[in-house]
């Protein structure tokens, strides 16, 4: 079935779904998104999501030009009308057509876009043998510049550490926060496993609070495994039992080598390999 996207309340296929050059969403970067899955059908942590869009909106004083409740309903329908189960949503919301000039109050209208399709971030193999990742010279901007709470469209501090990445042949990177400790990957949130224990950075490391983060310590939780959001080193990383990653497209995902260091021995360990199956599950639930 061919691809129909949501464009400011009509679905257009997939090739003619474009939005205007003086969008200031394509001039500056300057709007919001959410990646979102399906599975089975039912849409994975929606209300979430739509709240965190929301937050992001709020932050940058962007209007969008609907509810959070006729948000859900759209991205929905937007499933519904592909005819998809398992799927991949994009929701942006960008500042609007507007002129040349960065002045927000220029743009009237803000664009919503919905897209559902499919995605697949890493190769199958890798959830297998785990990912090798190296630590990105470009640091986590700072949160006093532009929280990385907002899950704004400006990515380049996330493509310039990708970039990195893809110069040194793996296929996500690891980013500092200003101070030198662990904030997160250019797409992923990051988790260690020290005698037992999950550690994963603090908000305060200047991270995108991820939706899967947040599921994957509630299962954990739930399983009596205890989580400490607190800081976290590279040392912290380096000497782990266990690496993984978490996120809406990666979902759960082990790491097996950061900057040449193998970590525990050089699979995905007990643990990940435990919440990525719990996660499946719930998921599927
Ligand atoms: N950090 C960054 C920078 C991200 O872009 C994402 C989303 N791809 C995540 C973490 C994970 O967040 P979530 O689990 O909500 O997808």
């Amino acid at each position: 079935m061919p691809v129909k996207v949501y464009v400011d309340g009509q679905y257009v296929p997939k090739e003619e779904a474009s939005v205007s050059v003086f969008d200031h969403g394509f001039l500056y970067g300057d709007g919001v998104f959410e990646g979102i899955r399906a599975y089975g059908g039912k849409v994975f942590k929606l209300e979430e999501h739509v709240r965190r869009l929301f937050l992001s909106a709020k932050a940058i004083m962007l209007k969008i030009p609907m509810s959070e409740n006729e948000t859900c309903e759209r991205i929905n329908e937007t499933v519904r009308v592909n005819g998809l189960k398992d799927a991949y949503i994009r929701v942006v919301v960008s500042r609007g057509r507007g002129d040349l000039g960065l002045d927000p109050r220029k743009c009237p209208k803000p664009s919503v876009i919905i897209i559902a399709d499919s995605i697949e971030l890493y190769p199958k193999e890798l959830y297998e043998k785990g990912l090798e990742i190296i630590t990105a010279a470009t640091n986590r901007i700072p949160p006093e510049c532009l929280n990385p709470r907002i899950k704004s469209l400006n990515y380049l501090n996330n493509i310039l550490a990708k970039i990195e990445g893809i110069n040194a042949g793996v296929a996500e990177v690891l980013m500092l926060n200003h101070n030198g400790y662990v904030a997160e990957c250019s797409g992923d949130n990051v988790f260690c496993v020290r005698g037992g224990r999950l550690m994963t950075p603090h908000e305060s490391a200047g991270i995108l609070l991820g939706v899967t983060r947040d599921t994957v310590m509630e299962l954990a939780r739930k399983a009596g495994i205890s989580v400490a959001e607190t800081n976290v080193s590279r040392y912290d990383l380096y000497t782990a039992d266990e690496v993984f990653l978490t996120g809406t497209a990666a979902e759960v995902i082990g790491v097996v080598k950061i900057d040449g260091r193998v970590i525990g021995d050089g699979a995905p360990g007990p643990l990940t390999r435990r919440l990525k199956k719990a996660f499946e599950e719930y998921v599927r639930e």
